[in-house]
Order: C-alpha cells, then sequence, then structure tokens
C-alpha cells in the first residue's frame, strides 16, 4: 500500500471529544497490516541517521515509536502521563485550552548528552510535544527532530516549536 492509500486511512470524527472539534482517529490505519507498515516505513525515514533513542508520547506514540524503533534498530524513552512511572527524572507542566497537563520522564533511562527523536500520533498545538522536548532537555539530552504521522496546520503547532525540525507524513 503507498503512503497517500494508507493516510487515507485516517478517520475524520466530528464533534469528538467535544463538539466543534473534528477528531482524527488511527484506529483503522493501526489495524491495517499494510497501512501501518506504509506509515512505520514513512515514519522511520524522517528519523535523522545520528539518532540515537526514539521518546514515545503516550498513548499512540508508543506503538508508532516501537514499530520506527524496531525498524531502525532504535530502543524507546516512553513519555508518560503523571502517576504511571515509578521513578521518575523529571516532570513537565504545560497548558491546554482548560487547564494543564503534565508528562513525565522515567529515571535513568535518557543518558545525558544522548540525540533523541520525538515520536507521536497527531500534532494540532504543539503543546505536548514541546512539553516532551523540554523534558528531554532538562534531562540532558538533545532532541533532533520531531515526526508524526498528521499534522493539523491550521493549529499552528510548528510556532510553538519553532527552531525544532518537524516531520508530518500529512499536514491537514
Ligand atoms: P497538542 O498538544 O499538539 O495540542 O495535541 C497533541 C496531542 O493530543 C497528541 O498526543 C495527540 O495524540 C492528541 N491529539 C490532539 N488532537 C488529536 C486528533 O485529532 N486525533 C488524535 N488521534 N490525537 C489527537
Amino acid at each position: 500500500m503507498d503512503l497517500d492509500a494508507a493516510l487515507g486511512l485516517i478517520a475524520e470524527i466530528p464533534d469528538f471529544p467535544e463538539p466543534g472539534v473534528l477528531f482524527r482517529d488511527l484506529s483503522p490505519l493501526f489495524a491495517s497490516a499494510d497501512g501501518f507498515k506504509a506509515v512505520t516505513d514513512a515514519l522511520a525515514a524522517t528519523v535523522e541517521p545520528d539518532v540515537e533513542l526514539l521518546a514515545a508520547v503516550e498513548a499512540r506514540g508508543f506503538m508508532l515509536a516501537a514499530a520506527v524503533g524496531y525498524a531502525r534498530g532504535l530502543g524507546v524513552v516512553l513519555v508518560r502521563k503523571p502517576g504511571k512511572l515509578p521513578s521518575v527524572a523529571g516532570r513537565v507542566e504545560y497548558a491546554l485550552e482548560y487547564g494543564t497537563a503534565s508528562l513525565e520522564l522515567p529515571a535513568g533511562v535518557v543518558a545525558p548528552g544522548s540525540r533523541v527523536a520525538v515520536v507521536d500520533d497527531v500534532l494540532a498545538t504543539g503543546g505536548t510535544v514541546d512539553a516532551a522536548c523540554r523534558l528531554l532537555e532538562e534531562a540532558g539530552a538533545s532532541v533532533s527532530g520531531i515526526s508524526v504521522v498528521l499534522e493539523l496546520a491550521g493549529l499552528d503547532g510548528r510556532a510553538v516549536l519553532a527552531g525544532r525540525k518537524v516531520s508530518a507524513l500529512q499536514a491537514a
């Protein structure tokens, strides 16, 4: 399956999680063997050759980063929502439209000075990926790039991530 056909499997769900929001649902893409392979291969090609570790954003980033890591021979560090990790290297809080959210990094996994690429499914306002980047940098890593399947260009996440290399397989 070519990449366009694979990306065409992403469903658009109106009014989720709240009225007025058009949610992009990657479930049909993940469930398609050929689609998942096409997207994994394309994402793997966006990761710089000198990257030493992938950082996966909970939760859909986990499965994408795992597949990309396998394809590229890289390991994965899980960037998690609070309360999941027994031992935490750091935590960052970031703003949502209403309220705040946090992400945590496991202790003892990211070596200072290591080159890391961040993987997630969708880039919307950029707050989540920006928080993941800051968390990694606070741990002493350098962020080589950000790879996502889909960028919601109207929300201008790239402005939040100015100065960072962002690779999106599709902009909507
Ligand atoms: P941001 O912080 O960039 O506003 O939102 C990105 C995060 O929210 C990502 O971790 C992503 O999984 C999730 N997200 C936001 N909008 C969508 C969407 O339309 N579809 C999916 N699958 N995830 C979304």
